[in-house]
């Protein structure tokens, strides 16, 4: 993890700092601090800002409705078929934009105990056919808990489809290990990666190869984006971050609009903006490459706009 030091801009009181991270500490990578320059749009989804501690109307603790759809053991279900299941409460990194930041985390920590209680419930229900893994970041578990969740689930007939939702391969793609390709190329599951990459700068050769690898164990490789203001609100940006991850043998799924979460409201773009920008790219893009654009709305039956 970075020294905070490093992270003193010249221009926030220590005590503003102080009060950012009693709210959501600060959590990057050294390498993210020496790859990129301070004022790169990559590091700004983790460098903590002085508008964090500002919220308009609208901008809250539980953005998308996550606590009332959680059941015993973490086990989310808004959606018809699928279900998520807070793996942990642990990132790598911290994005500021977060919409979890506020999640009753404490109940969820990486254990087998817990995670019996959800695969009972994931058991029991049978219109269940994929299980996401989310968290935090699942791939924050040791291979081992890994492997003894992919094993539970297809232990359960219903279950035809495992999806991982997470950052490690653009932060550490070190953790792309033998052992995790080994689970994903074992199980009778479908397997499902989604990695959550917003600039395409962040699409490094050691990323590439991290995406190549898991691709490889005949996994289905797609990416979440989000749409930030100031990071990545450009048609050219968002094309070219198609184009490399396509090269990275991934494929654009969603690009979200922002969850108002607390202290996000420097990072939104408005709707009609973002909708000008989807027009933009269906035009210079092929259509597999155009994620389609999402917005996640408490009650609502699907993300997808
Ligand atoms: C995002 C999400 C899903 C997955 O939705 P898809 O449209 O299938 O990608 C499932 N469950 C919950 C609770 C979610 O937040």
């Amino acid at each position: 993890m970075a020294e905070l030091s490093a992270l003193q801009q010249p221009y926030y009181e220590a005590t503003t700092l102080q009060q950012i991270e009693q709210l959501f500490p600060v959590r990057l990578s050294k390498e993210l601090l020496s790859d990129f320059k301070f004022d790169h749009p990559v590091l700004k989804q983790y460098l903590p800002d002085a508008r964090e501690l500002i919220n308009p109307d609208g901008y809250g603790e539980d953005p998308v409705g996550d606590r009332e759809a959680t059941s015993a053991g973490g086990l989310l279900k808004k959606y018809q078929h699928r279900a998520l299941l807070i793996t942990t409460n642990t990132c790598p990194v911290h994005c500021r934009y977060c919409f979890r930041k506020d999640y009753p985390y404490s109940r969820e920590t990486p254990n087998q105990h817990r995670y019996e209680t959800a695969l009972a419930a994931v058991k029991k229900d049978h219109s269940l056919n994929e299980i996401i893994l989310s968290g935090g970041d699942p791939l924050s578990l040791d291979d081992d808990l890994l492997s003894y969740l992919f094993t539970s689930l297809a232990a359960i007939e219903h279950i035809q489809t495992v999806r991982v939702h997470t950052k490690f391969p653009s932060i550490y793609p070190r953790r792309v290990t033998d052992a995790l390709l080994s689970i994903l190329a074992t199980t009778r599951l479908n397997t499902v990666v989604v990695l959550h990459i917003n600039h395409p700068d962040e699409i490094t050769p050691s990323v590439k190869y991290a995406a190549e690898q898991i691709k490889h164990t005949n996994t289905t490789t797609l990416n979440q984006a989000v749409l930030l203001r100031d990071v990545n609100d450009a048609t050219d940006t968002l094309a070219e971050l198609s184009h490399r991850l396509f090269s990275a043998g991934i494929l654009p799924y969603y690009l979200h609009l922002l969850d108002k979460a607390r202290g996000t409201h420097h990072f939104h773009v408005e709707r009609a903006r973002a909708e000008i920008i989807m027009q933009q790219l269906k035009q210079r893009l092929p259509g597999y490459l155009v994620p389609k654009l999402a917005q996640e709305l408490s009650g609502h039956a699907s993300k997808d706009y």
